[in-house]
């Protein structure tokens, strides 16, 4: 077998003609600022291959039925092995998935309960909350039920033609049968209705209504709604339903999904439920004293998953409610499991939302899976992680355009002795602020006790950058997105989740600087604006708009091309005959943000250069950026606030540290033009820029939740917080 990963004449997205070899059996970290092009080797070009790779080893049959993968622009790879790519997307599986589920430590408590339980249930699906065996009758094993709350439903102050329906607009087929058909007077507000009216309004069934021409059964707005929303949809409530819906714990097993068969059987005085309820460290003790071979496998996995910082999670503890960093570092425990050898692991930032406290553990995993005999992958910032890299690939020198190139390739020692801005960086101390800013007001958040909070108070300044620190599962999150931004709704919460958007939504079309550009093609040609849309008059009527055409072939890879007829530009032939200096509406697409701010008076444009994203071209698709491009757009989007809360969710994952300056620069900015600035972070070089600390803890889960510091940076390093410590640690 080869010892190296041999990668040849790389070209996707950015990357310009790279060669490189990866050693095998090794840790290898891929640095770069934001954009440089690593993800484009790693998951575009190694994972993507990796796995069209391994499906055309299946039969034709089987492989039909895989999802397609594309074969990545490359000369040659060679030397790959299989992939696994633990990232930082939500796990899936909906309200049945739990972190028991998952790392299937669940399917081991089932077994011991199955064999020690008192009175035992039966076997181990009597135990199983995702079977019919086991699960309660009163919410199919979910926990909780959905229910209907009338009063958000109906408004009683109306009549049926001033829309006391809310899901029922005046005008639609429901509203017509309620209100045109003669059944009620629509011009009487439902207060007024009689007993029996209300009745029939809400509950009736079962009888035919004629409207039109037509024969319609009778439903009542609540047996309409069951219909239709509750009894298809328990498990994900229908968006459209969702605002008018309770969900409550289920009153038959308290929360607990199991039947009470299953809920009878104990051991040392808990059932199942106990168990799953408990904290993993706690859990660890419990099972320990058993003195079980069962247990003690459970014990061996809840270990590993103390190990990596996650022992303030709960077994009950839904998979879809875990944030990216826990995710990642969840699948991480649950591969380590595996006796797998020779495969390739890939990791995006595993240190996100790690405070520094615990990155050794997750780098002792990493290390662990090398030595297991895996070649190991990682994209990261993280100055504790870096260090432990056997072989690091340094990209650059820029992002976008002026990125795409290996400038530098070896050892850790070399990297930081080295010229480039990675080796620079790592060779860099920062001390604190010698000022910190005074705030201009105080802002409350009282009596915060969601999840593990214990009655938190905090008073927030106004106008200045205040750093909220603690390790992860002390309440870090809670106290911001469900506390801070519930007492005070008009906060505006910055975080990198996925822009809801259209695919062929773009910086230019969520910018809103389409229209400006539209309106200025008309105006200067005599044409409609609609025919610089690619969505609608514009069109390539080749590829509908879309640039490329997509050729499935049924028993190969599928074949992105770039449309013939339009050259990739999505318009078609009289959209492109019309130009602005000397510019078609294509060109402009094709303009980096930066260009075209030089060009245009689009000042929403100008705004992502000042984000450090002006190598962004107006159209490239938004699917296609990173977590951190993302949250910097959704900033330049709402840039132009003034006086304002801003909350930021750790904004420095995505970011190397050349990156991480430009973001202070950002925020100083923020402050400076009369904005509140709050950031989640672990980053400490954010920390020290701040000028204000809140550190939760001590610990996670039920022993955090407290305020353990309020004050300056200046005041924390004499404080005896972990994050004090590390800060004073990084200050050497
Ligand atoms: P990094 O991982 O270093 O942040 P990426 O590899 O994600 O960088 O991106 C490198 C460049 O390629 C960026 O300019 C990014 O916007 C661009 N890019 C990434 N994916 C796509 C894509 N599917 N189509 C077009 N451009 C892309
Ligand atoms: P941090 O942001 O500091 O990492 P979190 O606020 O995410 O911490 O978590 C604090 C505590 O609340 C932890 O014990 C965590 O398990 C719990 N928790 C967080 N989100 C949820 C949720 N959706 N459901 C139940 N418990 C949660
Ligand atoms: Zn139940
Ligand atoms: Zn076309």
């Amino acid at each position: 077998m080869a010892r190296d990963i041999e990668l040849t004449g790389l070209r996707q997205n950015n990357l310009k003609d790279v060669t490189l070899r990866l050693p095998k059996e090794r840790l290898t970290v891929f640095t770069g600022v934001s954009g440089s092009g690593k993800s484009s080797i790693v998951f575009g070009t190694i994972a993507m291959e990796s796995q069209r790779q391994l499906n055309e080893t299946f039969s034709a049959f089987v492989r039909h039925r895989l999802p397609k993968h594309e074969r990545p622009r490359a000369e040659r790879m060679a030397g790959l092995t299989a992939a696994v790519v633990v990232d930082q997307k939500p796990v899936g599986g909906g309200a049945r998935s739990t972190v028991g589920t998952m790392t299937e430590v669940h399917a081991l408590l089932r077994v011991l309960f199955s064999r020690r339980g008192e009175p035992s249930a039966g076997l181990a699906t009597a135990y199983s909350f995702n079977d019919p065996q086991g699960m309660c009758p009163g919410c199919d094993g979910l926990g909780r039920t959905v229910e209907l709350d009338l009063d958000l439903l109906i408004d009683p102050d109306l009549s049926l033609n001033q829309g006391a329906l809310a899901l029922h607009p005046i005008g639609t087929a429901p509203w017509q049968i309620y209100a045109t058909t003669g059944l009620f007077d629509p011009d009487k507000p439902l207060r007024d209705f009689t007993r029996k009216e209300r009745e029939l309004l809400l509950y009736g069934s079962g009888f035919k209504v004629k409207r039109g021409d037509y024969n319609n059964t009778y439903e009542g707005v609540v047996v309409r709604f069951d219909r239709l929303y509750l009894q298809r949809a328990r498990e994900q409530v229908d968006e459209e339903a969702r605002p008018y819906v309770r969900e409550r714990t289920c009153a038959t097993c308290g929360g607990a999904r199991l039947n009470a068969a299953a809920l009878a059987s104990r051991i040392g005085g808990r059932n199942l439920a106990d168990h799953c309820a408990m904290e993993v460290s706690d859990l660890i003790e419990v099972l320990g004293r058993l003195g079980d071979p069962v247990a003690e496998a459970a014990v061996e996995s809840l270990r590993r998953i103390e190990a990596i910082g996650l022992g303030y999670l709960s077994l009950a503890r839904e998979t879809p409610t875990l944030s990216g960093g826990e995710a990642q570092r969840l699948k991480t425990v649950r591969n380590l499991g595996s006796s797998l050898t020779g495969m390739t692991y890939i990791f995006d930032e595993p240190s996100v939302g790690l405070h520094p406290r615990d990155v050794h553990r997750l780098g002792d995993l990493l290390v662990e899976l090398r030595d297991k005999g895996n070649t190991v992958l990682v994209v990261e910032h993280d100055r504790d992680l870096i260090a432990l890299a056997d072989h690091v690939v340094d990209l650059g020198p820029g992002a976008g355009a002026d990125g795409g190139r290996v400038v530098f390739e070896g050892t850790v020692p070399e990297l930081t002795a080295g010229p480039t801005l990675t080796g620079r960086m790592l060779r860099r101390t920062t001390g604190l602020k010698e000022r910190v800013r005074e705030p201009s007001g105080r802002l409350t958040v009282a009596g915060a006790n969601t999840h593990n909070l214990k009655d938190v108070t905090v008073h927030l300044p106004l106008g200045v950058l205040t750093a909220v620190t603690g390790v992860a599962g002390s309440g870090k999150s809670t106290l911001m997105r469900r506390e801070l931004v519930a007492q005070h709704p008009d906060a505006i919460l910055i975080d990198q989740s996925a822009i809801a958007a259209s695919i062929r939504s773009t910086p230019a079309t969520y910018l809103n600087a389409m229209d400006p550009l539209r309106r200025l093609f008309a105006q200067a040609n005599g044409v409609s604006p609609g025919m610089f849309s690619f969505n609608s008059a514009g069109a390539c009527p080749v590829c509908k708009g879309r640039g490329e055409i997509k050729t499935d072939l049924a028993f190969m890879d599928p074949v992105t091309r770039v449309c013939d007829a339009c050259g990739g530009s999505r318009y078609n032939p009289e959209a492109l005959s019309y130009t602005v200096a000397g510019r078609t509406i294509a060109d402009v697409l094709a303009m980096t943000a930066d260009e075209a701010a030089r060009v245009f008076d689009l000042p929403q444009v100008a705004r992502l250069g000042e984000l450090g994203l002006g190598y962004l071209t107006l159209g490239q698709p938004l699917s296609t950026l990173s977590g951190g491009e993302r949250q910097r757009l959704k900033l330049a989007h709402r840039l132009r606030e003034r006086g304002r809360l801003y909350v930021f969710d750790e904004p420095t994952s995505g970011l190397h540290m050349a990156d991480v300056d430009t973001l202070l620069a950002l925020l100083d900015r923020l402050v400076d033009e009369g904005n509140t600035v709050v950031v989640v972070e672990h980053d400490l070089d954010v920390v020290k820029h701040a000028d204000w600390v809140i550190d939760l803890g001590p610990e996670a889960g039920q022993h955090g939740g407290r305020v353990v510091f309020e004050g300056t940076p200046a005041e924390l390093t004499e404080a005896s917080t972990y994050t004090a410590k590390y800060l004073v640690k990084s200050l050497d």
